[in-house]
């Protein structure tokens, strides 16, 4: 677009979004002058519609939805200063004017406006009024001196600024309350899991642990929680109406074996003491203690039920302890007013409800533990495919890293490959901060804990605890940054170490018993794609790359000058190509054999690589005979190159058993794209300029040039 087309539109744009502002300031304006000189009734009743359809416009656009954030500021600064204008006019017809009681009002627009309105529209529109009321003060009512002024502006400012600090200071803390209450109930919540022992029963492991798992299941065990509270509820409420109890309560053992905390209830009793209970005394202690039901009845039963704050008349009660595997977990206790001793059968039926809610507890575990296993393998299947796409050993170590993450909290990273041929092991690639400088480091197999993982194949140190004054991760020098929590897992391939993926934590037990065989799973998974990304790199080189001498081959560099030729002619830029041939090579391998020859053409090679540009490529043709493409580089700029690298190759000396020897090479030279517009004339070009280097004695250099068309060699 024409930039002065463009800057028309921006002139346009910014002024229909000033519109607004400009309207309330032209009325201002018209307050102003019609407060010196009134108009007729005609035209301010005329103006006074305007005016307050203006105004009802700026407040339905408002208010009509939610717009962007800096087209909310524009319209609260439309619609308070049409609002400010308002309120001037308001009170100058107000007995006593500016400095009559109806001011006031202006402070609480101020309000208003600082509640309300964005605070860039905030601060605009204080500036519109203090603006206006100078206006007003000076012309309109020809005051002189500036004093009214000063302090109105002043205590408008103030105004502004303090509501605002108390509005926002208001919002802050009932976002901050409402984010405790929300914790609060998180904890509650857990806590409720762990009394249930949801939280930390890792298939089979049993331990416990007070941290939620890494990908926070807590939908998952919210859901769990409310399973068990509904079942135990219902069965509780069921056991209070068929027998007649007045008090059926479920409550949990702690750890210790000591306390006893109220778990569910079911009650028609409103003073319930929130415990916990003593697990020693009376009724409840002895069940505990003797794992079996036992009654009570009589006067005296009422005494051995805790947790009444008012203590009703109890005739009877029954505690059956909940045993899981032998060992007491809980206490289901009813009681009621009856004297009549619980008859078998009822305390039968409690005995079953017993049973019926730790199954329910069971079950709910175990589904909790499927569910988790279920999102773990969920996980550890995304992480295997993004292992599989990976085909570069960087692209592996990051998917091998982020794939870690998903299973276990961890600051560091750190992946280790072992080169058996050298014994030696190398850090090649680091997460986490402060430690990138160990990137690229090599040390010996030795006694350290990534040594002996290679070695036993197994994941070190025990159970993820690491103590940096006892063990020695890398080496004595070479140490990762002191960690509580650190895990050492083998890359195995075949039963065969290709190295180590480290992980290190700041937290303790980070690689607890829940996550290490995952990650064990998924270090296995890295070391499949890390073996596959090395022989698809393999492959690509023996696809690209000549044996001999380890430059690219005769496909690969044409297809590269290819891309490069068009790249030049697209945008262009000179290029030349270079043919060198090795001067009677022949004679070479006739007198010192094919494997001395071949160590000239490998020397050679060395040669060209030393002596070309890192832009330039380089390939062998076959033979003794090499290909160098050289970008941006003119037909002078070849011929130095190809100078170079004649008496480069002419000073070396090779060493063979019958003595040194010496090679000399004859270059073409042919530039882009005087000698030819695309490679197989180009080629064709450089190849007649060697033929007239050989020609004209060999060991030299020739440019192409029209003349030697038709030459060949
Ligand atoms: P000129 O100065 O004209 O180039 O003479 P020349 O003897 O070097 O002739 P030419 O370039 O045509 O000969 C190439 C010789 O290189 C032919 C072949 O015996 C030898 N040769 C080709 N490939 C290899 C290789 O891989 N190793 C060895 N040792 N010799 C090779
Ligand atoms: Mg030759
Ligand atoms: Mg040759």
């Amino acid at each position: 677009m024409d930039p002065l087309v463009r800057s028309a539109l921006w002139v346009q744009r910014q002024m229909a979004r000033a519109a607004g502002t400009g309207l309330a300031a032209l009325f201002g304006g018209y307050l102003v002058l019609t407060t010196l000189d009134p108009r007729p009734p005609a035209e301010a009743a005329l103006v006074l519609g305007a005016f307050a359809g203006s105004t009802l416009y700026r407040a339905w656009q408002r208010l009509r939805r939610q717009p962007p954030e800096d087209e909310t500021t524009r319209l609260d600064l439309e619609l308070f200063s049409h609002l400010c204008v308002a309120v001037y006019a308001g009170v100058l017809r107000t007995p006593g004017g500016l400095d009559g009681a109806a001011y006031p009002v202006v402070y609480a627009l101020a309000m208003l406006l600082s509640s309300f309105a964005r605070p860039a529209a905030a601060g605009a529109c204080v500036a519109f009024a203090i603006l206006l009321e100078s206006a007003l003060h000076y012309v309109a009512l020809g005051e002189r001196g500036g004093e009214r002024l000063l302090s109105h502006a002043a205590l408008l400012g103030v105004f502004t600024v303090l509501n605002f600090l108390v509005f926002r200071a208001e919002i802050t803390r009932v976002r901050k309350l409402s984010r405790l209450r929300v914790e609060t109930e998180l904890v509650k919540m857990r806590e409720a899991a762990r009394t249930y022992r949801l939280l930390g029963a890792p298939s089979g492991a049993g331990e416990r642990s007070t941290t939620p798992p890494p990908d926070d299941p807590e939908r998952l065990l919210r859901s769990g929680v409310d399973e068990i509270h509904q079942a135990v509820e219902f069965a509780l409420e069921l056991l209070r109406r068929s027998l007649g109890l007045r008090t059926a309560m479920l409550l949990g053992l702690d750890g210790a074996g000591t306390s006893l905390h109220i778990q569910e209830i079911a009650t028609d009793e409103d003073a319930i003491l929130p415990g916990p209970f003593s697990a020693r005394d009376g009724i409840l202690g002895a069940s505990l203690s003797k794992c079996e039901q036992l009654s009570v009845d009589g006067p005296k039963a009422g005494l051995h039920v805790p947790y009444y704050a008012v203590r009703p008349a109890i005739g009877s009660a029954c505690a059956t302890p909940l045993l899981e595997r032998g060992q007491p977990r809980g206490l289901l206790i009813v009681d009621r007013e009856s004297r009549e001793a619980f008859t078998h059968d009822e305390e039968e039926t409690l005995g079953r409800a017993a049973r019926f809610i730790l199954r329910a507890i069971e079950n709910e575990r175990v589904f909790v533990q499927l569910e988790r296993a279920k999102v773990e393998q969920g996980k550890l299947y995304r992480a295997a495919n993004a292992l599989a796409s990976a085909t570069t050993e960087a692209e592996v170590v990051e998917a091998g890293v982020n794939g870690a993450r998903e299973f276990a909290a961890f600051d560091f990273a750190v992946v280790t490959l072992f080169d058996k041929n050298t014994s030696e092991h190398e850090i090649c690639a680091v997460s986490g901060e402060g430690a990138a400088e160990l990137v690229g480091q090599r040390f010996r197999h030795n006694a350290g804990l990534v040594s002996m993982v290679v070695a036993n194949r197994h994941a070190l140190p025990y159970r993820g605890d690491y103590d940096p004054a006892r063990q020695m991760v890398f080496t004595r020098r070479l140490a990762p940054p002191a960690m509580p929590s650190l895990l050492v897992l083998p890359l195995l391939v075949h039963d065969r170490a290709l190295g180590t993926l480290i992980l290190g934590s700041t937290r303790r037990s980070a690689f607890s018993d829940s996550v290490r065989p995952t990650l064990e799973v998924l270090a296995s998974h890295v070391a499949v794609s890390l073996s596959n990304a090395r022989m698809l790199k393999r492959l690509e080189e023996l696809a690209t790359l000549d044996g001999l001498t380890g430059l690219l081959n005769k496909r690969a560099l044409s297809e590269l000058s290819v891309h490069k030729l068009k790249s030049a002619t697209r945008f262009k830029k000179p290029l030349s190509l270079l043919i060198c041939d090795i001067d009677h090579f022949k004679k070479v391998n006739d007198t010192y054999g094919h494997d001395i020859g071949d160590h000239v053409i490998r020397g050679f090679g060395e040669v060209l690589k030393r002596v070309k540009r890192d832009t330039d490529a380089v390939g062998r043709f076959g033979g003794e005979e090499f290909v160098v493409v050289c970008e941006e580089t003119d037909e002078r700029g070849a011929a130095q190159l190809a100078e170079r690298i004649r008496s480069e190759l002419e000073t070396t000396t090779f060493h063979s058993d019958q003595g040194p020897l010496k090679v000399t090479c004859s270059v073409g030279v042919a530039p882009f794209p005087a000698a030819g517009a695309n490679w197989d004339a180009l080629f064709k070009a450089s190849d007649e300029a060697l033929y007239v280097s050989k020609r004209g004695g060999r060991n030299r250099v020739t440019v192409w040039n029209a003349k030697h068309q038709g030459n060949a060699a």
